[in-house]
């Protein structure tokens, strides 16, 4: 095939990516973003695998069928809650592919001109884009290999913190820097790139150890973004324009949804990575102080009764309905209000869960309207004229101290105002703190009563009790 209509058809994939993100921006539109972007992936893939570069088919599809089987038995036994983690493998992978596919081009190079007795000429963009892979890519697979650790519990969430940890790091940047910089003038010095890999790796375990476990989202979605990056560079090795062109989407989508991410926990992305958020609690009421002697249990027979009465109702999903899998009854408990001429709606917070759009993949996945789904701006100012919130597995997105205690560590981050609604009934199963390890008055609040148990069993005994009234 010649290179001309390779790279027509690599426009061609590069333009599917590209409508594919438009889609996949509004979760009506997003499957149909997600069969675009496969699309896209899959013509890449043919073009390449029909171009005359390949060397041997058969450990091509040795390496398809079992990377395709691993792929496919994590995808399919993945929980919802541990996707996070999959994610961080997943970008883990591109970076660690990243260094070892531009390592075999650069040394491929290095030894060809060596094996014809020509001096070695390698243009500073080659060399540059070699040692960019390199350390963007060896970052990434540690880093996220440190991020799963954390959020699979291998190891400890809490932010790891040592005296002189800036300096260290700033060290390691530094020396990473000249390395780079040695690359290029030495290219035929071919250890350099190892040396390069081994400090870009303990640059990527330092950068990511430090940071507590609440944020590893935050840092899955920058090390996205990062081996995005990566790929770009060694798209530039392999003078592959759609390894160039996605990789550049990929690391453009991941630093905006960082930055969403950070919005949405009102931080900034420098006290994400440097704050060391979680080793120390500025300011934290004992749950005894808030808790003793204030906090309200109900049953579902009881909210039934309270339901029976009210017109609003909005539903306040968080990470607890998540591992319960609680949203198809939640469906099933709103067909059943809506039934009775109640008025439900979704109150959305943009980091409830642990992923970015987790409610809305579950309530979506339940067949709940998009149109029922309000984000935390419509909805806040009306939880006024709510009735009834029903908050279910939720709890730092919903807790009123953000607003009120300058100390805490969730200060200043916008939350639901569930509490300024008529009536609160918080499912849990118990008064045990959420990702941020803080109590939360709204429990002990008057016009908050809590139904105390796994979200799903739950619901299910409200719908029953409610078809029972
Ligand atoms: P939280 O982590 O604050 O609280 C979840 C609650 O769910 C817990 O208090 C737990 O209480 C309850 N729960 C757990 N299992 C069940 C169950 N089976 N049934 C009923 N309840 C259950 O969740 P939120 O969604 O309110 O907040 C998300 C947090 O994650 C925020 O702090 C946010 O900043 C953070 N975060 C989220 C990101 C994202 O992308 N979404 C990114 C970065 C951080 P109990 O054990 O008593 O049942």
């Amino acid at each position: 095939m010649s290179p001309l209509i390779v790279d027509i058809i690599y426009l061609v994939a590069a333009s599917f990516f590209i409508f594919g993100l438009k889609n996949l921006s509004h979760p009506r539109t997003a499957v149909r973003g997600n069969l675009l972007g496969a699309i896209g992936m899959m013509i890449a893939i043919l073009v390449t695998l029909l171009d005359k570069q390949i060397i041997s088919y058969e450990l091509i599809i040795v390496g398809f069928i079992v990377g395709g089987a691993i792929g496919a038995v994590l995808a399919i036994r993945i929980q919802m809650t541990a996707m996070p983690q999959l994610v961080a493998l997943y970008n883990g992978f591109g970076g660690l592919a990243s260094v070892l596919v531009a390592g075999a081009a650069y040394l491929e190079a290095v030894s060809n001109s060596q094996s014809a007795g020509l001096t070695l000429n390698l243009s500073s963009q080659y060399t540059t884009a070699t040692a960019a892979s390199c350390l963007i890519g060896a970052v990434t697979f540690w880093g996220s290999l440190v991020a799963f650790g954390k959020l699979q519990g291998i190891i400890s969430e809490s932010p790891f913190l040592y005296k002189g940890e800036q300096v260290v790091k700033v060290l390691l940047a530094i020396a990473v820097l000249i390395l780079g910089y040695f690359i290029m003038i030495n290219p035929e010095t071919t250890y350099l790139y190892w040396m390069l890999a081994l400090v870009s790796s303990v640059l990527g375990i330092l950068l990511v150890i430090p940071i507590g476990g609440a944020d590893m989202p935050v840092v899955i979605a920058l090390l996205n973004s990062y081996s995005g990056l990566a790929a770009a560079a060694t798209g530039f090795i392999l003078n592959n324009t759609v390894l160039v062109i996605s990789g550049t989407l990929v690391g453009a989508s991941g630093i905006i949804l960082t930055n969403i991410m950070c919005k949405g926990m009102n931080r900034s992305l420098s006290n994400v990575l440097f704050g060391g958020f979680g080793a120390e609690v500025q300011s934290i009421d004992k749950s005894d102080d808030v808790y003793q002697g204030r906090v309200k249990s109900t049953t579902p027979e009881e909210l039934a009764m309270l339901l029976e009465s009210a017109r609003r109702v909005a539903i306040i999903p968080g990470y607890g309905m998540a591992v319960a899998q609680a949203q198809h009854t939640v469906r099933d408990l709103m067909n059943l209000l809506e039934s009775r001429n109640v008025d439900v709606v979704f109150a959305i917070h943009p980091v409830a869960g642990r992923m970015p759009g987790h409610m809305n993949v579950l309530l979506a996945e339940a067949d709940i309207p998009y149109d029922k789904l309000k984000e935390m701006d419509e909805i806040n100012p009306r939880f006024n004229q709510i009735d009834v919130s029903i908050v279910i597995g939720a709890n730092d997105v919903v807790n009123p101290i953000a607003r009120t205690d300058p100390k805490s560590p969730i200060a200043g981050m916008p939350i639901l105002d569930v509490d300024r609604s008529k009536t609160v009934v918080v499912i849990k199963r118990s008064l045990s703190p959420g990702f941020a390890g803080i109590p939360n008055p709204l429990f002990a609040a008057d016009n908050n009563l809590m139904l105390f148990g796994d979200g799903k069993k739950m619901v299910e005994e409200i719908v029953k009790a409610v078809k029972e009234t």
